[in-house]
């Protein structure tokens, strides 16, 4: 133990003398002050931490119960030790509930004077290094609080102790939820997944690799990059959130196999086409050659239709594209483009094309062959996904200073939780195309892209089963500027 210091207050001189003696002789490590006045050792108080202080109870000026209070005050926690007179037993009593360590009676019997005085330091200074613990620990919890990976720290028994506010931010589950708890119950296949994390015996970089490993919480797949480092009294993990990016991979490696496979189809058909029409054993007539070459100019401007999407799309993504903002007269624009689809799906003869707009249509802003893309897209998609046949609308309306350019359709529609999601990137309700349709999920990225950098707005109304309802709005090329930034929208 370190060296300890005592404070002795007392009026009687001789005593001041003769105890700081006696102490020194029975005790190891102590140092030991003297004050005959509690206003001198109030001041040697408040600069000094004394591990124990001795003090005569009955003094002139301030006596030792308010002196007892003072340093309750000023040093908290600093055992006191009072004298008192013979027989003073009340005030001895009065000192306790004061919350004075012990008293000593005079005559002073040595031998249990040093035995307390020796208990009053040991308790101090065992204070001290808890209080000292305490604040080492309020420090590192302080340093968990703030750092961006989530924390926790399972016991031996498996309970979870610690759960740092990232922890709670990457999963949803509040402290409250965790704490306290085993943590096979707290979090939901944790049972499954706890004893796949690596877990190092000693702490630092590099001790173990990560794993990302998925928990499933609400419904929710979490990937988290996840280890462990085990000590005495449990496993402290350490995790960060890798959904998104996962969620990123996992849509890389769709759109590959996507567009692979949509590649693949047309130019089977090309392929195929061709090598019939180079076959010499076969005699192939004049309709018959027609119609293969029909298959191969067809199959070939679907590729480089998804060739194109491709591009663009990176193009979007990198900022690179510039669109032309110009006067466009939309009636025209749309006419010519439901003239080409119908001849595109002559043999659709299931779906009917139609087109309904007013006689007359001020022009809106924006990048005529871009809007062209869009409608494309759009009534593409509409023809698509109606494999059974049916109307597919084009409306064309004014409405509010803006157009409007609508595309309906009575095909599979679009499940309501998909209507937002079917905007993204690669996106595709039905990528394992059960339902026979195929597509790189690129279009409607695509169309929302364009329409926003001409200021409009794409939205969707459908329900499952009973067809989709596209709706483009544009800016009439009179129309003042909208100051807000216009973003895709849905409605139910
Ligand atoms: P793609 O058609 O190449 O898959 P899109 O971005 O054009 O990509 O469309 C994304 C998804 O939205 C499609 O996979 C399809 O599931 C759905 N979708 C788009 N248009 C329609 C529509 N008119 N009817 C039903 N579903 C549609």
């Amino acid at each position: 133990m370190s060296t300890a210091r005592v404070l002795i207050v007392d009026d009687d001189v001789g005593l001041l003398e003769a105890l700081p003696e006696a102490l020194l002789l029975r005790m190891d490590g102590v140092e030991i002050d003297t004050s005959d006045t509690a206003a001198d050792a109030l001041e040697r108080i408040r600069a000094v931490d004394y591990d124990a202080i001795v003090t005569d109870i009955k003094m002139p000026g301030m006596d030792g119960l308010a002196l007892l209070r003072e340093i309750e005050h000023a040093r908290p926690g600093t055992p006191t030790l009072l004298i008192t007179g013979h027989g003073e037993h009340d005030l001895a009593v009065q000192a306790l509930r004061g919350g004075a360590y012990d008293f000593v009676a005079k005559p002073i019997d040595r031998d249990y004077f040093v035995a307390s005085l020796e208990r009053a330091i040991q308790v101090r200074q065992l204070d001290r290094q808890v209080e000292k613990q305490r604040l080492a620990l309020e420090l590192h919890a302080r340093v968990l609080e703030h750092v961006d990976d989530g924390v926790f720290l399972v016991d031996g028994e498996g309970v979870v102790q610690h759960w740092n506010p990232a922890a709670h931010a990457i999963t949803g589950l509040p402290p409250e939820a965790v704490l306290g708890r085993p943590a096979d119950e707290a979090l939901p296949g944790w049972s499954a997944v706890g004893a796949s994390v690596p877990v190092a015996s000693v702490p630092g970089p590099g001790s173990t690799e990560a794993r990302t490993l998925p928990l499933e919480i609400d419904g929710r797949e979490l990937w988290l990059s996840i280890s462990g480092v085990a000590f005495d009294d449990g496993v402290v993990y350490a995790f960060r959130n890798l959904t998104e990016e996962r969620a990123l991979e996992e849509l890389k490696g769709e759109f590959v196999a996507t567009v692979s496979h949509e590649l693949r189809t047309p130019l089977a058909a090309i392929y195929g086409s061709a090598q019939t029409l180079l076959r010499e054993d076969i005699e192939l007539d004049e309709s018959r050659r027609a119609s293969l070459l029909r298959v191969i100019a067809q199959e070939s401007e679907r590729l480089s239709r998804i060739a194109g999407d491709i591009l663009l799309a990176n193009n979007l993504d990198s900022g690179r594209l510039h669109l032309a903002s110009t006067k466009v007269d939309v009636q025209q624009l749309v006419a010519e483009v439901v003239d080409e689809m119908r001849s595109l799906f002559a043999d659709r003869e299931d779906i009917s094309l139609e087109l309904n707009m007013p006689a007359s249509l001020p022009p809106v802003s924006g990048d005529a062959d871009k809007l062209r893309q869009v409608l494309i897209n759009l009534v593409d998609n509409a023809v698509k996904y109606s494999p059974n046949g049916g109307r597919v609308e084009v409306v064309l309306e004014e409405n509010e200073s803006r157009l409007r350019l609508i595309v309906r359709d009575e095909g599979l529609g679009i499940p309501h939780g998909e209507q937002q999601r079917i905007f993204g990137k690669f996106y595709r309700v039905d990528p394992q195309q059960s339902r026979g349709v195929g597509g790189t999920g690129l279009g409607l990225y695509i169309c929302r892209e364009l329409v926003r950098r001409m200021k409009g707005r794409v939205s969707v109304t459908s329900s499952d089963g009973k067809g989709s309802i596209f709706v483009v709005e544009l800016p009439l090329a009179s129309a003042p500027q909208r100051q807000s930034d216009p973003q895709v929208g849905q409605r139910a």
